[in-house]
């Protein structure tokens, strides 16, 4: 959601913009929406991960996070629920569960989730991209439009998708780990099918707490279908991009986490498990 606000500045103010913004190369509006986010205290450029990749991979499923909580610290993200049951779409405040049988609903406030990433979205660039052929191409293109490959980016790509093909997690037990939950995966194949992208970029470093590459969640505009992004492609889509360089990490009290041994490192599951198999985005 974006809002339009009209408002009186005084000339001195106005001149100060217009400096900032010739300066910075950022647009007036973006430098508005950073200074009023600071003064308001709202989070633009921080993400609220709940729980690490290195956990996740090992099926440490156990809920530790409300979804009300999640709500709280951003209004746009990704991730699971308790269990590993299905994927998390946030999109405008709203949070969905896309299930295994192939439905959508909205998750209530009491729903735990074991792991889950969320930025309060306030978008720095925007771009349109074109005859998208699949997944890895559009993640090729969006990597060209990364400022940096150390730090992360959050996103928002909008358009109507000629082909869709999301998976969606089946509920499993904790302990079993993420590799072998996922080959249970379902797979659904949508076709013209208007809808959003949402997601996050990661660089290689932070491996161990986020996953590392493109990691996408669709939700169709009527909310009705989603899941974890496989491939696709589509005729012309508006990416928003939102850089993040502030990380918040919920860690799990769970006595699970607690007590188990994350010094493995959990690449080629991550590869398997998120990215089917393949490495999608440059490492660079
Ligand atoms: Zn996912």
């Amino acid at each position: 959601m974006s809002i339009t606000l009209q408002t009186r500045l005084s000339a001195s103010i106005w001149e100060a913009l217009q400096e900032r913004s010739r300066t910075s190369g950022q647009s007036v509006a973006h430098i508005v929406q950073m200074a009023l986010a600071e003064a308001l205290d709202v989070e633009h450029h921080s993400i609220f991960q709940v729980s690490t990749s290195g956990a996740i991979v090992q099926g440490l499923y156990q809920g530790c996070v409300t979804v009300a909580d999640l709500r709280r610290h951003g209004d746009l993200g990704l991730g699971t629920f308790e269990d590993l049951d299905g994927e998390m779409i946030l999109i405008e405040g709203r949070c969905f569960q896309a299930r295994s049988d192939g439905t959508v609903v909205e998750a209530p406030d009491d729903a735990l989730t074991p792991f889950a990433s969320v930025v309060n979205f306030a978008p720095d660039s925007t771009a349109e991209i074109e005859n998208v052929g699949s997944l890895g191409d559009l993640t090729e293109r969006l990597d060209g439009l990364r400022s940096s490959k150390n730090g992360m980016v959050s996103l928002r790509v909008t358009g109507r998708f000629g082909s869709m093909r999301v998976r969606t997690a089946c509920r499993t037990e904790s302990g079993i780990d993420l590799v072998e939950a996922t080959s249970n995966q379902v797979v659904f194949d949508y076709e013209d099918v208007p809808g959003t992208l949402v997601g996050f970029w990661s660089p290689d470093y932070a491996k161990s707490i986020a996953i590392s590459g493109w990691h996408l969640h669709f939700i169709s505009d009527d909310r009705a279908k989603g899941g974890h992004v496989l491939n696709l492609a589509a005729d012309a889509l508006h990416v928003e991009l939102n850089d993040v360089n502030d990380v918040h990490l919920a860690i799990p009290e769970t006595a699970a986490f607690l007590e188990a041994d994350l010094r493995e490192d959990n690449e080629e599951a991550l590869q398997i498990a998120e990215h089917d198999g393949r490495r999608i985005g440059a490492s660079s």
